[in-house]
């Protein structure tokens, strides 16, 4: 897969994604990614990439003509046109979901805006999705575009150390995970459950999934419509209800 991320901060986004997992996918090769700095297409010698909005307003907008000269700049170097997300909180929320089907694909290049955001018309003529990382607003789309390539990398073969080692986490199939305990058994009085040491793996795994249930139940009751439950799932969730159980 390759990610491109058009940026005016290219460096930010290359020591994050350089360091841990996603580094060392890079290093290894299962996933190319790429810097693109947005400056560098600027057509004054001042290299400017920003202007006063029109109609008023308080501070700078990213210019139409340095981002499509990016991106055109990015299309000639693949040989192809790849699909182009800005990172915007004006678009979709981003889920597992969308970060799943988004690891299926060859690859796409990620617009960060900044400032108070980009001219609308580059939006128009280039973008082809808007994402948003949640319901509040950061400087700028580099932190954003560094969590869609981060969610989506980690589901490439290869790049989580257990082969998919994300299946069962939170979201992955609509449930929040259950607790999970390490070493030592006891710490501060508190121990580690019982079932989880007795290595009863049928045993294990109804606990788990019991958990899972209780706390998405608890937390996030919304994803359950989602869920994939069974006939015991149900009469468990049921009896959560009746004795009102928190997690
Ligand atoms: N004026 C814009 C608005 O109210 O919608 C916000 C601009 S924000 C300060 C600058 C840039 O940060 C945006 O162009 C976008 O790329 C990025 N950004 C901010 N919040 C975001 C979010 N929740 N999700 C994705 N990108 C975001």
């Amino acid at each position: 897969m390759r990610i491109d991320i058009l940026t005016l901060f290219p460096e930010m986004c290359d020591a994050v994604l350089g360091e841990s997992i996603i580094g060392r996918a890079r290093a290894l090769g299962k996933v190319d990614i790429r810097f693109h700095q947005i400056r560098d297409f600027a057509i004054n010698r001042r290299g400017q990439v920003d202007d006063t909005p029109y109609g008023g307003g308080a501070g700078m907008l990213m210019m139409a003509q340095p981002i499509f000269d990016c991106f055109e700049s990015v299309c000639n170097e693949i040989g192809a046109r790849p699909r182009l997300i800005y990172l915007s909180p004006c678009g979709k929320t981003l889920t597992q979901e969308r970060v799943k089907e988004l690891a299926a694909t060859e690859g796409f290049a990620l617009l960060c805006g900044h400032y108070e955001g980009v001219d609308q018309r580059v939006l128009d003529e280039i973008v082809d999705e808007e994402i948003s990382v949640g319901d509040y607003v950061v400087t700028g789309g580099e932190l954003p575009a560094m969590i869609v390539a981060d969610a989506v990398c980690r589901l490439l073969p290869g790049v989580l150390s257990a082969p998919e080692g994300y299946i069962g986490e939170s979201h992955y199939s609509a449930l929040l995970e259950y607790p999970q305990y390490t070493k030592p058994p006891v710490w501060h009085d508190r121990e580690v459950p019982e079932v989880l040491k007795n290595g009863h793996h049928a045993k294990i795994a109804q606990w788990q999934r019991e958990q899972s249930l209780a706390r998405t139940a608890a937390r996030r009751p919304d994803l359950l419509e989602r869920a994939e439950l069974t006939k015991a799932d149900r009469e468990f969730l049921q009896k959560l209800e009746e004795n009102g159980s928190k997690t």
